[in-house]
């Protein structure tokens, strides 16, 4: 599956891109990650991508031009929809990532998704009616970019698509989903048996396979 994602700082993507399960799903070709530096687009002389509000007010806004012909780059490589990650977008569900991952990842490998970044107080509203598809926010507070919630979108989904995660683990029993009916999981517990006087609950340790599932469904929050 592809991901463009769009921002005006695409170095501080790259230590987590190169990281750990994204970083050798990169290598297997299961993921396609291009990243596009916003400014780069920019026909002003200083290559600006911000200017002040009209009708006044703190901050500034990213102007359309530079978004604008970098998504229409971006968009002939990539058929997929065009995401701006906003505070005021809908908030971002396990739901989201498993539709995404159906559609973009098993039925049309190459049609990926484009992310958008937004900084300083987001970007033109012109580019939201022109451009975007859709506007996900991924939790009820401000950030100072959209880069971490590109990370995050990125990151949810590309662990649902098959392969990405490895044999030894599968997402089909985590907290969100279908198997868990949607709930939080059950606690984990690893060795030693006992650790600062808490002990491991008994029945984790009878090797009774209908006590232990029974007892994690019990669990589940
Ligand atoms: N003025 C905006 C508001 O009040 O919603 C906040 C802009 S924020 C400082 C700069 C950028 O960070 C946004 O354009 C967006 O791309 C990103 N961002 C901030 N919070 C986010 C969130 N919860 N989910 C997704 N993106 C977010």
């Amino acid at each position: 599956m592809r991901f463009d994602i769009l921002t005006i700082f695409p170095k501080s993507l790259n230590s987590y891109l190169k990281e750990s399960i994204i970083a050798r799903a990169k290598k297997a070709k299961l993921i396609e990650i291009h990243l596009h530096d916003i400014r780069t687009f920019s026909k002003d002389k200083h290559k600006k991508v911000d200017d002040i509000p009209y009708g006044g007010g703190a901050g500034m806004v990213m102007t359309p031009q530079p978004l604008y012909d970098a998504i229409n780059h971006v968009k002939k490589f990539n058929h997929g929809p065009v995401i701006y990650l906003s505070a005021s977008g809908k908030n971002f569900k396990q739901t989201d990532a498993e539709k995404l991952v159906k559609i973009h990842a098993l039925q049309k490998p190459k049609n990926g998704i484009i992310l958008i970044c937004g900084r300083y107080e987001g970007i033109d509203q012109r580019i939201i009616d022109l451009c975007i598809d859709r506007e996900i926010s991924i939790g009820n507070y401000v950030l100072t970019g959209g880069e971490l919630p590109a990370m995050v979108v990125l990151d949810a989904i590309s662990r649902l698509i098959p392969g990405v995660l490895g044999k030894e683990k599968s997402h089909e029993h985590d907290s969100f989903s279908k198997a868990l009916n949607r709930k939080k999981e059950y606690p984990h517990y690893t060795r030693p048996e006992k650790f600062e006087g808490h002990k491991v609950p008994k029945v984790l340790l009878s090797g009774h396979h209908k006590e232990i599932e029974n007892w994690r469904k019990s669990h589940l929050k």
